[in-house]
């Protein structure tokens, strides 16, 4: 089966992944997609001046939205192209996020929780942890996102990396996919950790979600131009899904931030 929309996409913009926007679109219509969506690391104004080595730098999200808008236009017979970032959830930093972006006309937003709760505090998600207070906040700060509305999905739920296969996880998770399903926010398979294999997908976290009823995306997650139209990778993720019972939408609704 072939894949006619990705919305997780990074362009060499976030200074850890390769590829120009054009090369992507180009493969992605090579690999027959309908719908590539960018959803490179959004800028973060943090506070304190604060830098994240893996954004978007904010001076460069100018040229981000112009070469996309162009992008956009040049290929509108060939290719729907969506705008979008990939965006924690910082409480102390949503609304200037949401401000820095505000003159754009950018499409969507992904959840992608990369710190508990804040980056300041430094606790990287898929970093293995054993405490129950770490997973608590992963779980409360990601819903007190998504309860935004902002969001269009939720990238790589299952990046918390709580070690114990206990009950306080399937109730942590249980839990969080339940409002999921309320909010109708789709969760996604994230195939960029399938190989070579991270801890997310999580067999465990997709048996709870799918006992949940959720519904599933799967994202490439793109960070190298060969994860494009990469039919291994594809098969791989189609197998996990299958083996859990989960058959992924095609395509998303977007949610636009700007309502
Ligand atoms: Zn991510
Ligand atoms: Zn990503």
């Amino acid at each position: 089966m072939n894949m006619t929309a990705n919305y997780h996409t990074h362009t060499y913009l976030c200074h850890h992944a390769t590829g120009t926007q054009r090369d992507y679109i180009e493969r992605a219509i090579e690999a027959g997609w309908k719908t590539i969506g960018f959803s490179d690391h959004v800028p973060m104004p943090f506070p304190d001046g604060h830098q994240t080595r893996y954004r978007v730098r904010l001076e460069d999200l100018r040229y981000y939205m112009w070469i996309l808008e162009n992008l956009r236009e040049e290929y509108k017979d060939r290719i729907e192209i969506l705008i979008g970032f990939e965006a924690e959830y910082y409480p102390s930093c949503f609304e200037n996020m949401l401000r820095v972006l505000e003159p754009y006309a950018y499409d969507y937003l992904i959840l992608g929780q990369h710190y508990v709760r804040e980056e300041s505090e430094g606790i990287y998600s898929s970093d293995p942890t054993d405490d129950p207070e770490i997973l608590h906040r992963y779980v409360e700060t990601t819903l007190e996102g998504l309860s935004t509305g902002k969001y269009t999905y939720f990238a790589h739920p299952d990046i918390i990396n709580y070690t114990p296969n206990d009950d306080i996880y399937k109730k942590e998770m249980t839990y969080l996919c339940e409002e999921c399903k309320k909010m109708d926010i789709p969760l996604e398979i994230n195939i960029l950790g399938l190989e070579p294999r991270r801890a997310y997908p999580s067999e465990r976290f997709f048996k709870i979600a799918a006992e949940v009823g959720n519904s599933f995306v799967l994202g490439v997650d793109a960070h190298q131009l060969k994860a494009v139209g990469n039919m291994e990778t594809l098969a791989m993720a189609e197998n996990f899904a299958a083996r859990l019972g989960i058959t992924p939408l095609k395509t998303v609704k977007i949610r636009n931030p700007k309502g």
